[in-house]
């Protein structure tokens, strides 16, 4: 595999800190090498294709429809998301497992990942007590309720599912801490992947 690739799939549990990470990486790239990073989220691209077909009014939704459903809306959003980072570096910022009526929906399933061909899938972690203390203070998302040691477990599944896309892809697999309090940190080692 010698083909040059520029995404970098960042991924992680609802709250983990993920979109503030990659904004401020953003930043810190812009800054440090003037160079502007292309931020999608399959979740916005989830969302705009099932407003559109008129399934949903708020993102929150998504994961409540019927399984199917999301599952072609998904499919849909990869095909966006391939096509639009094509050319410059790209962070995909995504959920490993959704929690659905039925189960797990898998974030990155092999069909979306082999048309986006990551260099890097970025896993963020933390301490899921403050995980669970992020969502109760950011008023902004309708995240679901999760006690601290479902919070734990979901964060070991997230590691199958990151491992798993390095199989599939041949993608490196990065862990990054998003130590409270210390998102410059996280971010700057999220900058290094994006511009190795
Ligand atoms: P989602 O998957 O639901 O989109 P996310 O992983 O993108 O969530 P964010 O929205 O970035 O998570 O962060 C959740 C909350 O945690 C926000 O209120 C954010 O300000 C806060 N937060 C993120 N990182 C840190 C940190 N290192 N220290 C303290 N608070 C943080
Ligand atoms: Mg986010």
């Amino acid at each position: 595999m010698t083909e040059s690739r520029n995404v970098v799939i960042v991924t992680g549990i609802p709250g983990v800190g993920k979109s503030t990470v990659v904004n401020t990486a953003v930043e810190q790239v812009k800054k440090k090498h003037g160079e502007d990073i292309l931020i999608l989220n399959i979740g916005t691209e989830m969302f705009e294709v099932a407003t559109k077909a008129g399934h949903v009014k708020n993102r929150d939704e998504l994961r409540k429809l019927p399984t199917y459903l999301q599952r072609e809306i998904q499919r849909k959003a990869g095909e966006s998301i391939a096509e639009k980072s094509k050319s410059k570096r790209t962070i995909v910022d995504t959920h490993t497992l959704i929690q659905t009526n039925n189960g797990y929906l898998i974030g990155l399933p092999e069909w979306v990942v082999n048309a986006i061909k990551p260099k890097t899938v970025v896993l963020v972690e933390a301490d899921s007590e403050k995980i669970a203390s992020r969502r109760t203070a950011d008023p902004s998302r309708t995240r679901d309720a999760q006690t601290v040691t479902d919070i734990q477990i979901h964060q070991e599944m997230c590691r199958g599912a990151a491992v798993s896309v390095g199989t599939i892809t041949g993608a490196t697999v990065r862990i990054i801490k998003n130590r409270e309090g210390l998102v410059e940190e996280a971010a700057a080692e999220l900058a290094d992947t994006l511009m190795e």
